[in-house]
């Protein structure tokens, strides 16, 4: 039996998942950068005990999670609202409630602004409608840079997928399809253009190789900067619009 409770910590409201199990005779505690905190409890605990129990533990689950960040997505409280920001091509755009002209339901970009028409800043159905603003931003413009990149780098690709996988930017099939984050879309442009050409490339080298590195080196010389980037905000990234 799986449940989602949610408790303060430090002034942080947590979600966590309880746990029943007939084997475990003690709570047993676990923070993973995917799932956040998740307590496991005997059959027969009664869970009315649980917010004392989180309370004597404070200490160790708020040092656990502050190694996962992408944990504070899973903070309730956490829902966006007007002021917020939210990243994009590596900037920060500010949500604005605003009624416009497109109506119920729309979200527009404003120069530094994301113009969200008031009616879904309810109920949560906000992240919602990003997420599909940052995938249609993300599949025009990944499948734009996409085509001047094949064509310079002489690499033909059969066909982009825009998804929303956990753990990966970019990824390429045998039948020359290639598959990208939409999650891309936050990043600064010449990142995004580093993965795209990643991919590319291995419609020519299906390795890590030296001669892969080569050839990345060719089209985008700093290559070794951009997966930094991405390693250093992959859980940043990652966590927000947590989709
Ligand atoms: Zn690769």
């Amino acid at each position: 039996m799986v449940e989602k409770c949610e408790t303060s910590i430090n002034g942080q409201t947590i979600i966590y998942t309880v746990k029943r199990s007939l084997r475990a005779k003690h709570v047993r505690l676990e923070v993973r950068r995917q799932t956040g905190l998740t307590v496991v409890v005997p059959h027969s605990y009664k869970i009315g005990q649980l917010p004392r129990l989180l309370q004597s533990k404070e200490r160790w689950i708020s040092s656990h999670l502050a190694r996962c960040s992408h944990f504070q997505s899973l903070s309730a409280e956490k829902e966006l609202s007007s002021g917020d920001t939210v990243p994009y091509l590596g900037q920060d755009l500010e949500l604005v409630k605003q009624e416009n002209h497109r109506g119920v339901g729309s979200v527009t970009l404003d120069g530094n602004t994301l113009a969200v028409s008031p009616g879904l800043f309810k109920n949560g159905i906000l992240e919602l409608a990003l997420e599909q603003w940052y995938r249609t931003a993300a599949a025009k413009l990944i499948n734009e840079r996409a085509d001047e990149l094949s064509s310079q780098m002489g690499i033909n690709y059969k066909r982009i997928v825009i998804r929303g996988q956990k753990t990966r930017w970019g990824s390429c099939s045998h039948k020359k399809n290639l598959s990208f984050n939409w999650k891309l879309i936050m990043a600064p442009e010449p990142v995004i253009d580093y993965v795209i050409i990643h991919e590319l490339t291995h419609l020519k080298e299906m390795n890590h190789s030296k001669r892969f590195w080569e050839l990345v080196a060719q089209y985008c010389p700093r290559w070794r900067e951009y997966k930094k980037w991405l390693k250093q905000h992959e859980a940043d990234l990652t966590a927000k619009l947590c989709a």
